[in-house]
């Protein structure tokens, strides 16, 4: 008797995970067709990028954006809404403009820093000038009433517009190896200068400003052809304008020639007074298990030097487009799902760590985070991020991802928590298993991070699907799984930098008042 139950029961248990597999099965291929075959991953990335543009926090471009999601997410039939967490320094950019006018007239390309003071209609023209070369803080000291009413260039001055990889390809060892020497002994001489000054490149702007500079023009080349980090302004009245390397070094020339350059700033931006931030939060309830959660996860806002197509634009399209896929094939999940578009990011992880401060019954039930955040590509890495148990339960719903996508990712496990970086971190830190879905490079650092470059055209729309395929099926595998995922962190190994031994990284409080002055 007790041989032919077993049997039975081992019937039972085959056919009941085989209709388990033929659910699973079915529900996949639904996914993945519907990723593939009628991805909306270009007009979503067309509206956001294109028609709402940058989504700097406190501008009316990032409340713009968090209410068209919300409106997308309503059509697509999932419940979202508009968390705020605090406020933000309310601004917007206006025209914008900048002109040399002698010795000759040309115009600089060149963009007005995020939350600089604006100018007034007609803008400011003045000479431009460079810092001077100085031995100690009260040569300084003496020359300072030399900015007065000028416009002082305070980068330093870049020898060269090409790449390094340029560089490699086409000179002579010798004068490849001649250029960096001579650009180190550049970058030293204008640090030494700048601390000869008795300032550092933060510190003088507003010694500067207070000696009656009427605008600062900044350069930070982010090493490739034509591209500039673009940061905020630390000018409180007058404005601070970057110029692309290749006008800056011109501008520079000019003026440490002694051709005395001048230009013309328009930068007609407005203060908004102080204004709320948000996080936009999509959900699809859970069938059998409502209070427990897999959350997906991206930073909705950016810099605005470009419109942020890749920072974080594409995590973002993503994170939705696969929200959209599963509400059609998967409707009735498992578990919940959550979508999280988070507000200021780029200011220190401010809406995430807010959500996990506001939400701990979510942090305390979540089965799995997913965040993408570092461009377009294909993703590439998938760390652990310190989880002991979690290569047998994301190496399990690894296995479901198509060969196709997941023959790309190399994986690391258990890995160590990462404690910055993107939002991900926010919930490590908080101990919920969150994971890091890394991307492939596409020149990411150089080219579109924090540039005058991260616009639409530098986008790979397959490498983009490539990574909703790979979230939805991890979001499925994670709801549908019959264990809770273990949060049971490893024990970490001594740091090579301090020779101690890591620490996991701890919860940080949001900035819930910033960039108020
Ligand atoms: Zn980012």
């Amino acid at each position: 008797m007790k041989t032919t139950s077993s049997i039975f029961l081992s019937i039972c248990v085959f056919l009941g995970s085989f209709v388990f597999a033929q659910k699973e099965t079915s529900h996949l291929q639904n996914i993945i067709k519907e990723a593939q075959e009628n991805s909306q991953l270009e007009s979503l990335a067309q509206e956001l990028l294109d028609g709402i543009g940058p989504r700097l926090v406190g501008t009316p471009q990032m409340k713009n954006a968090h209410d068209w999601a919300v409106s997308k997410y309503q059509q697509w039939g999932i419940e979202a809404r508009n968390e705020p967490f605090g406020t933000w320094r309310g601004w917007e950019r206006g025209l914008s403009h900048m002109d040399m006018l002698e010795p000759r007239v040309q115009s600089l390309r060149g963009t007005q820093l995020a939350w600089s003071p604006s100018t007034s209609k007609k803008g400011v023209t003045a000479e431009v000038i460079t810092l001077p070369k100085v031995a100690h803080p009260e040569e300084f000291k003496a020359w300072l009433p030399n900015v007065k009413g000028k416009i002082v260039l305070i980068s330093r001055m870049e020898p060269t517009g090409r790449p390094d990889y340029n560089w490699e390809k086409y000179a002579t060892k010798e004068s490849f190896e001649k250029m960096k020497t001579e650009r180190d002994s550049l970058y030293n001489h204008w640090s030494e200068n700048m601390e000869n000054t008795g300032y550092n490149s933060r510190s003088i702007i507003e010694v500067l400003e207070n000696a009656g500079a009427v605008g600062l023009i900044s350069s930070y080349w982010s090493r490739g052809f034509g591209t500039n980090k673009i940061f905020s302004a630390r000018t409180k009245k007058i404005p601070t304008v970057s110029l692309e390397l290749e006008d800056y070094t011109l501008v520079y020339r000019l003026a440490a020639r002694g051709q005395k350059p001048v230009v013309n700033i328009t930068a007609l931006s407005k203060e908004l007074g102080e204004v709320p931030t948000f996080n936009t939060i999509g959900e699809i309830r859970g069938s059998e298990k409502p209070e427990e959660y897999v959350l997906l996860s991206a930073h909705f806002d950016s810099w605005d030097g470009g419109t942020g197509a890749t920072d974080n634009g594409t995590g973002s399209l993503v994170m939705m487009e696969t929200m959209r896929v599963l509400k059609k094939m998967y409707p009735n999940p498992k578990r919940t799902i959550i979508v999280g578009h988070w507000g200021s990011e780029e200011q220190g992880l401010n809406g995430s760590r807010a959500f996990v401060e506001d939400h701990p019954e979510i942090v305390a039930n979540i089965q799995a985070v997913f965040n993408q955040d570092n461009g377009t590509g294909r993703v590439v890495n998938l760390s652990g991020q310190g989880f002991l148990h979690s290569y047998e339960y994301l190496g399990r719903w690894l296995h479901s991802v198509p060969n196709e996508v997941s023959k790309h990712i190399q994986t690391n496990f258990p890995g160590t928590p990462g404690g910055g970086g993107s939002d991900y971190a926010s919930f490590v830190a908080a101990g919920a298993p969150a994971f890091n879905l890394s991307s492939l490079d596409w020149s990411y650092r150089d080219y579109t991070w924090h540039t005058n470059r991260d616009t639409y055209d530098k986008l790979i729309f397959d490498d983009i699907r490539n990574n909703v395929i790979l979230t939805a099926v991890l979001t499925y595998m994670a709801s549908e799984d019959p264990e809770r995922s273990s949060r049971e962190k490893s024990v970490l190994p001594v740091s090579k930098r301090t020779g101690k031994q890591m620490t996991w990284p701890a919860q940080r409080n949001p900035n819930r008042k910033g960039g108020m002055r």
